[in-house]
């Protein structure tokens, strides 16, 4: 066992002796199989949420509605889950009820995929109850149960599909596939934000391009903001990723927008549609604005200046995107700039002042916003004398 389920034993065990079942289960165990780092330790228990609270000290209601307990244990929160079966999806998005159950094999059945369906007991024993450890070998992503009643009770599914296909190198089976095709349209019914964590992290994922290619193999992408009918660009996005994947979701996101060939402005339209966040959508518009420039032609001191702290992202999202330009050098010009920010420039509101006696007013603005220019474009040293000669020159000018 790795370390982390060894620490969370304590709990496992605590549960047992109150004669309770407890399992660790989902991602974690998976991953293990896997041998590969996991993130969250989740355990599923039969004791019910109440029943959780009475044994330990420590406990905070994640979720208790759904049946989650965090229980607190050297510094470390285990989320505990009583076993639950969900029931009537009426809106194709989250279960009417949960209800809590007494028996393991009905929680692992209403889990997504095979290999998200094993429970691992505290003696190492695997409880494998849809061929999940076959499908692991095989590298094959398969829904528990009927494919097509699955994604119907719950259509987020047909996105974590494409995800786990596009982290782990799998290959999603046929029926599993052919139920996607057949429900793509209800992907609509969810919201968007959750799609959103889902196409982010394909996106990363070591197989980026095969998630890529079965999301529009499926059709998925009809149902999606902004990337309907947009194939051509989305199988050019594809082939990109064979090579590398994005590193972060700011990149990613704006290595789509710069393959979808949008402008600033619409590259925040669609950000927005997908509800991303202000910072990434700073980010992916000066990275744009750039990149637009650099598919065209050679970029100024000042364009590559403006771009300031989404510089490195762009940088990386060129790298990613193929074009012929000269990364280093870029960087190198950026690095070389005299500025990076205008708080740099050597001279300040008051000895400006002081030296041309003037009021400040709108005309001090314009003088410190012509000396940013100025010195980024390497025509005048970034001094004081220099800066306060070619601001009384400016000023005689406006005169
Ligand atoms: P990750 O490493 O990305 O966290 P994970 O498998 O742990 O992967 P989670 O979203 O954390 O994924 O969910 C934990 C477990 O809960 C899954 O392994 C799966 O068994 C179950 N699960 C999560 N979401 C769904 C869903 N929409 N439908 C059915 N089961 C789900
Ligand atoms: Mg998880």
């Amino acid at each position: 066992l790795p370390e982390e389920f060894k620490s969370a034993l304590p709990i496992i065990h605590t549960l047992e002796a109150a004669g309770y079942e407890a399992y660790f289960v989902g991602g974690a165990v998976r991953d293990t199989l896997l041998n590969k780092p996991i993130h969250d330790v989740d355990i599923a228990t039969s004791a019910y949420p109440e029943e959780v609270k009475q044994l330990f000290d420590r406990t905070v209601d994640t979720g208790i509605e759904h049946g989650t307990v965090m229980i607190l244990d050297h510094g470390q929160g285990y989320e505990t889950t009583t076993f639950r079966t969900e029931s009537t999806y009426t809106d194709f998005r989250r279960p009417d009820q949960v209800t809590f159950v007494r028996s393991l094999s009905d929680d692992l059945k209403r889990r997504d995929f095979t290999i998200n369906a094993l429970a691992l007991r505290g003696d190492g024993l695997v409880v494998d109850l849809f061929n999940g450890v076959s499908d692991l070998e095989h590298q094959t992503l398969r829904a528990v149960g009927h494919a097509s009643d699955r994604f119907q009770e719950d259509a987020l599914r047909m996105m974590r599909a494409v995800r786990f296909a596009a982290q782990l190198d799998f290959t999603i089976e046929p029926d599993t596939k052919q139920a996607i095709v057949d429900h793509a349209p209800l992907l609509e019914k969810i919201a968007i934000e959750r799609v959103n964590v889902e196409l982010t992290k394909m996106l990363q994922g070591r197989n980026a391009q095969y998630g890529l290619l079965e999301l529009l193999a499926t059709r998925l992408n009809a149902y999606m903001p902004g990337l309907k009918n947009v194939e051509i660009d989305l199988w050019g996005y594809a082939e990109l990723l064979a090579k590398d994947q994005p590193d972060t979701p700011t990149v990613a996101w704006t290595l789509l927008a710069f393959e979808l060939g949008l402008t600033p402005k619409d590259t925040e339209t669609f950000l927005r549609l997908w509800k991303h966040g202000n910072e990434l959508i700073q980010q992916a518009q000066k990275a744009i604005t750039l990149l637009n420039v650099l598919r065209q032609s050679e970029a100024t001191n000042w364009q590559l200046y403006m771009t300031g702290d989404a510089f490195p992202n762009a940088m990386r999202v060129l790298q990613l995107s193929q074009l012929p330009n000269d990364v280093l050098e870029l960087k190198n010009r950026y690095m070389q700039l005299a500025i990076h920010h205008r708080d740099e420039l050597q001279i300040s509101g008051k000895i400006l002042q002081s030296a041309i006696n003037l009021q400040p007013g709108p005309m001090f603005g314009k003088i410190l916003g012509e000396l940013e220019k100025l010195v980024v474009a390497g025509q005048v040293a970034n001094n004081q004398s220099d800066l306060i000669a070619r601001a009384k020159a400016i000023a005689e000018k406006e005169k």
